[in-house]
């Protein structure tokens, strides 16, 4: 009797936690009317992430759905999707890659297949075409053969260099790319009826950003700004939960600005950059992943700074 108990406990208990493990990597945040936040983990890539460890962006209008951001792999966007029918039953109607890293833009074979048009700035395909063997040969080290497949590059066939402006229902979406971030082609999307704005890469939170042979910490500061100039109410970053502009300036631009000034004087006191572990982070270690990356952000920088 004890035993049997037991027994439907524990079963009571697996179900639901076996049950949801498909969706559980991405979570709905709503952030404004119709307005919402895919939000994926902190951490990296993985075969039950399917390589969606990034946030997506999600508008819904009476003349469809635009995704922001296509998700790491075929089936990762057969995941977003999946949470986007849970909601509406509308068709996504455009997706925006903002930015040329995987998870900007690896998903968009699946929903161009489901009629999507995709948009993307001049300078992201560019990134996107030059890195896609990289790419795969990480997803599939980090996701899987089982993950990927299905995966192919398929690139944004509507592209713009540093402006584009369109309405759809009514809702009113500029794209501005003004420069390198995280990436070259990266874009941030502004909805000014909401006041949201979609990041992509140039903002991440909770979790620390990375500084990649890609990215120019520089010019990124420099584009933070011009996202930040629109005082958005709401910010959907590339990386953490939907969020406000002083928590994105306290993660992401706080953090870039220190770790340039912090490199810079190590240089200025004549540090060599086989000793560039010395720099002090830990004012940031409360930000994930810090372990894994507070030293090669500096390394890069220190990279960076060189050239300059
Ligand atoms: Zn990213």
């Amino acid at each position: 009797m004890k035993k049997h108990m037991l027994l439907l406990t524990l079963l009571f208990w697996i179900i639901p936690v076996s049950q949801s493990l498909a969706i559980e990597t991405l979570k709905l945040q709503k952030v404004a009317d119709k307005v919402y936040a895919i939000v994926g983990e902190l951490g990296n890539r993985s075969p039950e992430n399917l390589g969606n460890n990034a946030t997506f962006g999600l508008v819904i209008t009476s003349e469809g759905v635009v995704l922001i951001d296509s998700g790491g792999t075929y089936k990762g966007a057969e995941e977003i999707h999946r949470l986007i029918k849970s909601i509406t039953d509308r068709p996504i109607s455009t997706v925006i890659n903002t930015g040329g890293q995987d998870h900007r833009w690896l998903g968009n074979g699946y929903f161009k297949e489901h009629g999507a048009k995709l948009i993307a700035s001049k300078k992201a395909v560019e990134d996107q075409k030059a890195r896609t063997q990289d790419q795969f040969i990480m997803l599939g080290n980090l996701v899987g053969d089982e993950g990927i497949k299905g995966t192919d590059a398929v690139y944004a066939e509507n592209t713009f260099d540093d402006k584009l402006v369109f309405e759809l229902g009514g809702v009113k979406f500029e794209i501005s790319h003004t420069g390198q971030a995280h990436t070259p082609g990266d874009s941030f999307v502004w909805l000014p009826q909401q006041n949201v704005m979609f990041t992509g890469d140039i903002v991440y939170t909770q979790r620390m950003l990375g500084v990649g042979s890609q990215s120019n910490s520089k010019s990124w500061i420099n584009v933070y700004q011009s996202m930040a100039a629109y005082k958005p109410e709401h910010i959907v970053p590339g990386h953490g939960q939907a969020t406000d502009l002083a928590t994105a300036n306290a993660d992401t631009y706080d953090y870039l600005v220190f770790l340039r000034e912090s490199v810079s004087s190590f240089i200025e006191n004549g540090g060599d950059i086989i000793d560039i572990g010395s720099v002090d982070q830990s004012k940031y270690s409360h930000l994930l992943n810090h372990e894994t990356l507070a030293g090669r952000n500096a390394q890069q920088v220190f990279t960076e700074l060189e050239w300059e």
